[in-house]
């Protein structure tokens, strides 16, 4: 008896890991999955579950797939509400808990403002002031009502839409690591462009190693070593646009309607993806102290503030 159970508290260690690498553009970047596994054969059939599941994401949260049922959503009369699949339900409950946690600074019902401003990106010119302000008057994520009893979501003005570009990569990349942990690989890796989800720290390693990269397309501005845990860095480093000799970011100001102006960057730990994905949009928003101070409110979370430069 006593043989068997130290068999069963070692075996693990008797059975070599090897580590295995997946790829797929996924959501506007590239997933990449890292797995130890006792073959390629279990690590390929994980991956490939967690990779159907994120493509399930994609098609119900995407507000790029003309009919996915995000979109469809939109197209509802105010104030009817809408009986969503599980699946969205719980994406956009966790968009607009994060919404009301970091009080608008992350807003997934900025749909009609991130639409237009995707527009003035293309045309290389700011909105109107009145295409400006209708947009304006159809957000507000309080505006959304989530009723778990009948799985339904209510959008309480007419002109609103969702955008979860904020978070759904996040939401993807927690989904794909519960995935692995099913297929018991805890010691899985899944990064989603700038978010990060951690498992189990590789063998014989504290941690995984995640670079992160700021203002400098070329360089890490730092190492991090983590698991069980994840990792988000957000800013205007890859999207940024110049309209009329102002810079303007990708991620919108709730305040001004328009692209945040100011260089901003943000990384922040936290203990899911969903959360860490939020945060590192609403801390570009925030002034740096805000965004301190929020992240500081939030268990198993912290934040790495870029200098904002001049
Ligand atoms: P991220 O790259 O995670 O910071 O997310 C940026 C994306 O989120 C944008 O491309 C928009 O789709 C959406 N977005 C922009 N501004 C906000 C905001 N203030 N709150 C929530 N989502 C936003
Ligand atoms: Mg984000």
């Amino acid at each position: 008896m006593r043989f068997l159970l130290t068999w069963l508290m070692f075996s693990h260690l008797l059975i070599a890991e090897d580590r295995y690498e997946f790829e797929r553009p996924l959501m506007g970047t590239l997933f990449c999955i890292q797995t130890y596994a006792p073959s390629r054969q279990v690590a390929q059939k994980a991956a490939d579950a967690a990779f159907k599941e994120a493509t399930a994401i994609n098609e119900v949260a995407s507000d790029y797939i003309a009919d996915s049922e995000l979109l469809g959503l939109a197209q509802k009369p105010a104030g009817q509400p809408v009986v969503v699949s599980p699946r969205l339900f719980s994406l956009i409950e966790q968009a607009r808990g994060m919404a009301q946690l970091t009080d608008g600074a992350f807003d997934p019902t900025l749909g009609p403002l991130t639409k237009l401003w995707r527009e003035s990106r293309r045309r290389q010119q700011l909105p109107s002031a009145e295409l400006l302000q209708l947009a304006r008057s159809s957000c507000g994520y309080q505006r959304i009502t989530c009723d778990r009893a009948t799985r339904s979501i209510t959008l309480r003005v007419s002109g609103m839409r969702l955008d979860l570009g904020g978070i759904a990569k996040g939401q993807a990349a927690d989904a794909m690591l519960a995935v692995f942990l099913q297929h018991h690989l805890p010691i899985t890796s899944i990064t989603a462009g700038g978010d990060v989800r951690l498992g189990a720290p590789p063998p014989g390693q504290t941690g995984w190693t995640v670079g992160v990269r700021t203002f400098d397309r070329n360089k890490d501005s730092g190492k991090l070593t983590l698991s069980h845990c994840a990792v988000s860095t957000s800013g205007d480093l890859q999207q940024a646009i110049e309209i009329n000799g102002t810079r303007y970011a990708h991620i919108i100001d709730p305040q001004t309607g328009l692209g945040l102006t100011l260089p901003a960057a943000a990384t922040v730990i936290a203990p899911t993806a969903a959360q860490s994905d939020a945060l590192a949009t609403a801390c570009c928003v925030l002034p740096p102290h805000k965004a301190r101070e929020l992240v500081k409110t939030i268990p198993g979370c912290r934040v790495h503030l870029a200098e904002k430069r001049d």
